[in-house]
């Protein structure tokens, strides 16, 4: 099991969701928050995360509820609609030190505004 570390309040997108610190809010729903990447990976890099605490994928998957994960990905649905994506895109969660996840919140990152081409690193 790889989430053995308890939710840390101080990771940044807790702060994001507290508002103590800024963000570019691109949609907002009960259950979930998403916003523009800092460090943009291509021409859209957007965050989709729960406002509810979860470490990662893996601790989302075992212990969300049945609502906030249909919540969840119907989200994303809406985010794409909302910001007219309409020529595809790529999801991304990286979970835990080989997945090279940094920020200790789940979260989706949502790529387009480009061909991506096909591969993933
Ligand atoms: P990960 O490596 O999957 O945990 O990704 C964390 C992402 O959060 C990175 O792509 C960062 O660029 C992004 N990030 C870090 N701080 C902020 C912030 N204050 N606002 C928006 N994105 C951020």
């Amino acid at each position: 099991m790889i989430d053995i570390i308890n939710y840390d309040d101080s990771n940044i997108f807790s702060k994001i969701l507290r508002k103590e610190i800024p963000s570019d809010i691109v949609f907002e729903d009960k259950n979930v928050l998403a916003f523009k990447d800092i460090n943009p990976q291509a021409p859209i890099h957007i965050l989709i995360i729960p406002k509810s605490k979860y470490c990662s994928f893996s601790d989302f998957s075992l212990k969300a509820s049945s609502e906030e994960i249909e919540a969840f990905f119907r989200a994303i649905n809406d985010i794409t609609e909302k910001l007219k994506i309409y020529d595809g895109y790529r999801l991304i969660s990286n979970v835990g030190a080989f997945g090279g996840q940094e920020v200790p919140h789940f979260h989706f990152h949502l790529l387009s505004g480009k061909a991506l081409g096909s591969k993933i690193t």
